[in-house]
């Protein structure tokens, strides 16, 4: 896999943005009728949001797995080391920094 970040601004709200970045999932030839966990073209997921913590039944911001995920941090901390964490209070520098001793 390829794995990056990026920073989207834009003003969006969280439901619109996923259809957004959804529609270029599709774009890119993912079809989310399969399986789960076969192997994708494009994976687009929100980690953050500038609003904070957001949670609703198809969409939970943060993203509930990023904080285990080396090869989300690592890109993510990249280009915003000081973005914190609204949940745990630690910046994207921190959490990269955790997850590389974990390893
Ligand atoms: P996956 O196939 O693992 O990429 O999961 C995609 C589904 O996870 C989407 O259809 C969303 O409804 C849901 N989801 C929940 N939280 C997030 C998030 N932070 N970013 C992207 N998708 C999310």
């Amino acid at each position: 896999y390829a794995n990056g970040a990026a920073i989207i601004a834009g003003g969006r709200a969280p439901l619109a943005a996923l259809a957004s970045l959804q529609d270029v999932e599709r774009v890119f030839g993912r079809d989310r009728r399969g399986q789960r966990w076969r192997s994708r073209t494009l994976d687009l997921d929100i980690v953050l949001w500038s609003g904070g913590a957001w949670y609703g039944p198809r969409l939970a911001i943060p993203h509930p797995l990023f904080r285990q995920r080396d090869f989300v941090l690592h890109p993510a901390a990249q280009i915003a080391p000081d973005w914190r964490d609204p949940v745990s209070g630690l910046t994207l520098r921190q959490l990269a920094a955790r997850a590389v001793r974990r390893r």
